[in-house]
């Protein structure tokens, strides 16, 4: 048996951009118009602001401008939590969630840390105010699920010069890897400072309209994987028990098996 994602796809793709900057409008669009997913991290002490860059997104165009995607924290003042105390750190990560989730009227649950830094004590104080997931700035060039969520090292950035090679490595992702994940991210005002939108949109393009692919927010990989970790098997293996909220996929021989919600399939 061999896991596979939602649906019974073989790959999953996720995106995930920082500081929530004025060019993320440009860049929803662009991930609308070829059907990709991304995660956007967001400072909410800085929305509305225009002393950096051009600015940041506004409070009120939140909920409009990511539909579809997901928002999650990055910190109400991009801080970098190696210099704080606890008591700041827990207010840095805390009041971040409380902001978004007002603004966005969903609940949020996902982190990217400020400069990709952080500790043990991040990561527990991160636990402690509900948030399930932070990414890292740690390129791995591999396609592996994380093994600790908070820890979530990426697969690349967009800047990377192996980006278009390492995306038609994961497409031809050999049969017996389980559960490839590509991971891009980034900062939507990179691509106006650099003057090469055309990148992101040749990279979409390019991973656009793939019947293999789970195009998919940060926060859907990870509860899907959470999901599938719960999995109860019979000792011999051969029955298995989903107790999540979600239907779980799996592949034995050529036959894509769907354990549902609350339900045992056997094997
Ligand atoms: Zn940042």
């Amino acid at each position: 048996m061999q896991y596979l994602y939602s649906q019974g796809k073989r790959l999953a793709l996720t995106f995930s951009y920082d500081d929530g900057q004025i060019f993320d409008r440009r860049l929803v669009q662009i991930f609308r118009e070829y059907g990709m997913k991304a995660t956007f991290h967001l400072n909410s002490g800085k929305l509305g602001t225009e002393n950096f860059r051009g600015g940041f997104v506004t409070r009120d165009e939140i909920k409009m401008l990511y539909a579809g995607h997901e928002v999650a924290c990055h910190g109400v003042e991009h801080r970098n939590v190696g210099l704080l105390t606890r008591p700041q750190l827990l207010r840095e990560l805390e009041d971040d969630r409380l902001a978004l989730e007002e603004l966005t009227g969903s609940m949020v649950h996902g982190l990217s840390y400020a400069y990709g830094v952080y500790s043990q004590e991040a990561e527990e104080v991160a636990r402690c105010v509900g948030l399930k997931y932070s990414r890292t700035t740690n390129n791995t060039h591999s396609f592996f699920v994380p093994t600790n969520f908070l820890e979530w090292n990426p697969t690349c950035h967009h800047g990377d010069p192996l980006l278009m090679e390492l995306g038609q490595k994961f497409l031809d992702s050999p049969v017996y890897r389980e559960l490839p994940l590509m991971y891009v991210w980034g900062h939507s005002y990179e691509f106006d400072g650099n003057r090469n939108w055309g990148l992101i949109e040749e990279f979409c393009k390019f991973m656009s309209g793939r019947a293999e692919i789970w195009y998919c927010t940060n926060g859907e990989l990870c509860d899907y994987v959470t999901a599938m970790q719960r999995l109860e098997f019979s000792a011999d293996g051969k029955r298995v028990y989903n107790p999540s909220a979600q239907s779980i996929w799996m592949q034995q021989d050529e036959k894509i098996l769907e354990c549902k919600p609350g339900e045992a399939i056997s094997f």
